[in-house]
């Protein structure tokens, strides 16, 4: 069980519903951090009373040492602050729940200094899978997910063998647009993308869930978390969210993991495991739901998700550039700069476009990263015109 925490991204959806399972489990918040949002972060810091905090905009972290000059917090910023924070040696556990590949390097400078992951960030995993598993391995770093689907995986592992496993079954709400055709998706508005049926989550993670790209990362986060091939990772459709994922065994017994869908379940379970803490959060109440239903995801028109598998299979740095042209086109979409389906399409060209590094390095993501990054703009700059 976690004693002491640091948590990266504490402003944000998952940073905030941790806070609450912080002060409810008697957790000590030793570090907190942010991007830029220094209001929140001030008031999180006055309440939970961390010895350091760190914020990236380092204009913001400079002002934010101003206004907490009247305690004892260290405040730190920049890129630097943000490892410094990581690597700060009070902790004993560090969860990542920035939004992004931002999540990376704070993610392994932390498993470096010794400390065990609570990992919400997907596309850690996703950019660096093999880099991140190979560090923690090395240092007996355990990473527990925080991720509902990978959280249910976990648990429906637990107490059996890796080799009786046949396959596992991601479960998917389908988002605000299942059952739509390709012509209806055209028209979609920000605003109907940003309404998820279950979950209220970060803007850019909701949209990922709007296109199913959610899902995909989710599939490169299994393999790599769970050392699975993915012929062996199916994705299913099942609305209701109460069936957080499952595992098919070879005899034919599945094992799924259920709950309401709040994110406080795998937030707390990935802090206090191998315990089971009491809490007073909804039960679901299974006369009430009366029926669980399942379908196929459509990846002809979801086309994210099939991207993931495709970039998965071919490996190397293909899903890091996937990721980037990703979190660019998404950020164009929220801008209202381009439409729900023009995500696809974007995806797709830098995909075709990437010269793939087979087995890459921790520099050698981030140069694919950046490219990846500036080939969206380019394309984005030759659709305008
Ligand atoms: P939010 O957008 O709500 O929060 C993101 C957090 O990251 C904020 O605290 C933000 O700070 C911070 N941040 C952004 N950029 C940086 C940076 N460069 N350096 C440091 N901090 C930064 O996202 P969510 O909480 O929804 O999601 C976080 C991660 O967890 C994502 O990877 C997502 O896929 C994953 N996840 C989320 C779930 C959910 O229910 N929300 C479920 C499962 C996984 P600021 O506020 O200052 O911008």
């Amino acid at each position: 069980m976690a004693k002491a925490l640091i948590i990266i991204g504490s402003t944000g959806s998952i940073g905030s519903q941790a806070l609450d399972v912080c002060e409810r489990l008697n957790i000590r918040v030793v570090g907190l951090a942010a991007g830029s949002n220094i209001s929140v972060l001030e008031k999180q810091a006055r309440k939970y009373n961390p010895l350091i905090v760190a914020v990236m905009d380092p204009e913001k972290g400079s002002d934010l040492k101003q206004r907490l000059s009247d305690t004892p917090i260290k405040v730190v910023y920049g890129l630097e602050g943000i490892i410094e924070l990581a690597e700060f040696p009070g902790a004993d556990t560090v969860l990542t729940s920035v939004v992004g590949i931002a999540g990376l390097i704070p993610t392994i400078k932390a498993i470096e200094s010794g400390k065990n992951i609570a990992l919400a960030n997907k596309e850690t995993l996703v950019t660096a899978g093999r880099l991140v598993m190979e560090a923690a391995k090395s240092r007996n770093i355990r990473i527990m997910p925080v991720d509902s689907e990978h959280s249910a995986l976990f648990q429906s592992m637990s107490g059996n063998r890796k080799q009786d496993i046949e396959k596992l079954i991601l479960t998917a709400s389908g988002g605000p647009f299942r059952g739509f055709t390709s012509e209806q998706l055209k028209e979609v508005t920000i605003e109907q993308a940003l309404k998820h049926p279950n979950w209220t989550m970060g803007s850019k993670i909701t949209i990922d869930s709007a296109t199913m790209m959610n899902k995909g990362l989710e599939v490169i986060e299994a393999k790599w978390l769970f050392d699975i091939d993915l012929p062996g990772i199916e994705v299913l459709i099942h609305p209701q969210s109460i069936i957080h994922s499952m595992v098919s065994y070879v005899d034919g017994s599945i094992i799924a993991q259920m709950g309401v869908p709040d994110m406080r379940i795998p937030i707390q379970y990935a802090l206090t495991w191998p315990c089971r803490v009491k809490n007073n959060i909804e039960r679901v109440d299974f006369c009430k739901i009366n029926t669980f239903t399942f379908e196929k995801p459509d990846i002809k028109v979801f086309r994210c998700l099939s991207f993931a598998y495709k970039a998965a299979e071919i490996g190397g740095s293909m899903p890091s550039a996937m990721n980037a042209a990703n979190e660019v086109a998404v950020s164009l979409f929220l801008q209202g700069q381009i439409k729900f389906m023009d995500i696809m399409d974007i995806i797709e060209n830098v995909m075709d476009n990437h010269k793939v590094i087979v087995d890459p390095s921790l520099d050698d993501i981030i140069d694919v990263d950046r490219w990846a990054r500036e080939e969206v703009m380019r394309l984005y700059s030759l659709r305008k015109h």
